[in-house]
């Protein structure tokens, strides 16, 4: 598993995002990611607060393993809806 490409977007249409599993609607910021895992390339969508959640907690979780879907939201929701509550 390996971050390939990684870069801030506005949306040109609703998207997941891979971390919460919230759906944001387009002209949204978002964390644009392509990932490569075996021979299969992933791409997601990160809102602003998972990417700051990830951010904060990049050194405690081992990302070798990929991020399951809605599973940043899951680590740490008290944090996770902190960080929401500033970006409303
Ligand atoms: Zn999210």
């Amino acid at each position: 598993m390996g971050v390939l490409k990684t870069k801030k977007v506005n949306t040109r249409k609703t998207h997941d995002c891979h971390g919460c599993g919230h759906s944001y609607p387009a002209k949204t910021k978002m964390r644009y990611v392509v990932s490569q895992d075996g021979g299969d390339i992933y791409s997601s969508y990160y809102c602003k607060t998972c990417d700051e959640v990830l951010d904060k907690i990049y050194d405690y979780v081992d990302l070798d393993n990929g991020i399951i879907f809605g599973s940043v939201k899951d680590w740490d929701m008290s944090l996770w809806e902190d960080i929401h509550l500033k970006y409303k």
